[in-house]
């Protein structure tokens, strides 16, 4: 944008403002970096966490601080960096017999950064059980071992919290469809399996999401990153990566560490939510400030949603619309105004929706309250 076309802006701006315009009365684009926006939920911090990403030191393109350079302009809180244990594909020009290296470099460009680094690494197999991340290790270096149970079980030895990646991996499951083998169910009666990735890259998967359900995993998001997160996710024109949102008592690698194992967390892609109601509907609803204008019978509100989310939301209030159909989208950072016919004058009402663009389990939708005063 040239001088000039700032200046004319600046002017249009000043005109709108004399000629009394409120900007307040219509949907409006609120001035937003690429950070990526959640609140916190009562009683919780909402953590942003991606906890996959890979570095020439396995089979990614950048060097680590690049990856810690990208976390920090998308306002994360913590990273994994989970290079492949047993794939080194540039071993021969970047030879590093310490799998701790990558996190150990990662760590050094985050010194004196409000992010969080954790230690971790990729347990790379065939199918079964595919490939899986420990994070929070002590020593990435002892799951350098050939039978892949003992390997999990080293994980677990040093307190790591291990999750299987992209279980629909079509390179892996040729039809897509996350299944659980023999193998993943000895895994799970261990206490070895603690978590799944529903989202990984620009996958998803409802059966994964199942799995989770069913055996009481941990739902996770990563984006799995190779090259670079700019690229792949079209950030520059308002794309974002997948990401894990974790709900924990303080910003700590401790705190996280619990959450994780208390299984906190929802996944965020796409514009879409996936968790659990019981913390999906409260970061929905600390996501939206509903303010009444005046009081009358065809009620005005104007909604400012304070997210990244475009919430798509039908309405399940026991009053209709003046101004819209039963759907309503409510643009990520913008406020917008609503008509709802209360047939009467009240000095309280409840309006109560469904957020179509998030699930609680496969086709199932979270519901929202908004109590007006
Ligand atoms: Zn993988
Ligand atoms: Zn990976």
């Amino acid at each position: 944008m040239n001088k000039y076309m700032k200046q004319s802006n600046l002017i249009l701006l000043l005109v709108l403002c004399i000629s009394g315009v409120s900007i307040a009365q219509s949907s409006h684009p609120h001035v937003h970096n690429r950070a990526i926006e959640f609140p916190d939920i009562p009683g919780y911090m909402t953590m942003k966490c991606d906890l996959h990403m890979h570095t020439v030191l396995s089979d990614g393109s950048v060097w680590p601080n690049i990856r810690i350079q990208e976390a920090l302009r998308d306002g994360l809180d913590a990273v994994s960096i989970t290079d492949h244990l047993e794939y080194q594909p540039h071993g021969d020009d970047i030879p590093h017999p310490d799998r701790n290296r990558s996190y150990q470099l990662a760590k050094q460009a985050a010194e004196g950064e409000d992010l969080i680094v954790i230690n971790g690494a990729e347990i790379t197999r065939a199918m079964p059980p595919g490939h899986a991340n420990a994070i929070f290790l002590e020593d990435a270096n002892k799951l350098n071992q050939d039978d892949v149970m003992e390997v999990f079980r080293e994980a677990k030895r040093q307190g790591a919290f291990v999750f299987w990646n992209h279980p629909n991996w079509t390179s892996q499951q040729e039809d897509g469809v996350a299944s659980l083998k023999e193998l993943h169910l000895q895994l799970l009666s261990e206490g070895l399996l603690n978590g799944i990735e529903i989202v990984n890259g620009d996958t998803y998967s409802d059966e994964a999401l199942q799995i989770a359900l069913d055996h009481n995993l941990t739902m996770l998001g990563n984006s799995d990153i190779h090259g670079l997160i700019d690229w792949q996710y079209d950030v520059p024109h308002g794309g974002h990566r997948p990401v894990t949102l974790v709900f924990a008592s303080e910003k700590s690698e401790e705190s996280l560490k619990e959450a994780f194992e208390q299984r906190r967390s929802v996944v965020w892609f796409n514009n879409t939510l996936v968790g659990k109601a019981e913390f999906l509907t409260p970061l929905i609803e600390k996501s939206l400030k509903v303010t009444r204008q005046g009081n009358s019978v065809v009620q005005s509100l104007l909604i400012e949603n304070q997210s990244d989310a475009d919430y798509i939301l039908e309405n399940l209030s026991a009053y209709t619309l003046h101004d819209h159909a039963s759907v309503i989208i409510l643009k990520a950072h913008e406020t917008t105004r609503i008509q709802v016919k209360l047939l009467q004058e009240r000095s309280t009402f409840d309006l109560r929706f469904k957020v179509l663009n998030a699930f609680t389990e496969p086709d199932q939708h979270p519901e929202i309250s908004m109590t007006v005063e």
